[in-house]
């Protein structure tokens, strides 16, 4: 049996949908940890924080596996033509975290060195503040991200997100 021809995309959306609800469940970030910022990267890998729990567990050092870029720390000029290189090795659709104040405005570093926000050279989705951020934070900027892919929204072309809070809320209790 072969397949009906109708007006209604019923069909396509649904494969959009279940397509969303796949990557939203499976994003597999790119750690561009560059500095300090790194630290509590690692921290949101780590199983206190457990970013398992939503899916993105999977650190992949391949830009090639990977839709989620996490830029973590201070970007200079020199630094930031690798970290475009990489971002245009990963497959669309692609998403940008920019973790901590460094990453997303150059921070205290006002430097001929330092580049001023990474917005400058890529299109970035989700800015999280702090000095560095707390993990809760990086965890609140994924879910940031999975409720666009939710909604349908594309990278770098949807509403930035500023994040702002640092709530302690993800933190797993360890027992020993
Ligand atoms: S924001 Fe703070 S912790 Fe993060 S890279 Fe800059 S100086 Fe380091």
């Amino acid at each position: 049996m072969g397949l009906v021809k109708t007006d209604e995309p019923f069909i396509t959306t649904k494969i959009d949908q279940f397509i969303g609800w796949a990557q939203k469940n499976s994003l597999w970030p790119m750690p561009m940890g560059i500095s300090c910022c790194a630290i509590e990267m690692m921290s949101f890998a780590g199983p206190r924080y457990d970013c398992a729990r939503f899916g993105s567990e999977a650190f992949r050092f391949s830009p090639r596996q990977s839709d989620l870029m996490l830029v973590a720390g201070t970007v200079t000029y020199k630094m930031s033509h690798v970290v475009r290189k990489i971002y245009d090795q990963m497959p669309d659709p692609k998403w940008v975290i920019a973790m901590g104040a460094c990453t997303s405005t150059g921070g205290m570093y006002r430097s001929y060195s330092v580049v001023q926000g990474i917005d400058l050279f890529i299109p970035v989705d989700v800015y999280i503040a702090g000095c560095p951020p707390r993990p809760d934070n990086l965890i609140n900027g994924l879910i940031e991200i999975q409720k666009k892919i939710a909604a349908g929204q594309k990278p770098g072309q949807s509403e930035k997100i500023y994040i702002q809070e640092s709530p302690r809320k993800y933190e797993r209790k360890i027992t020993q």
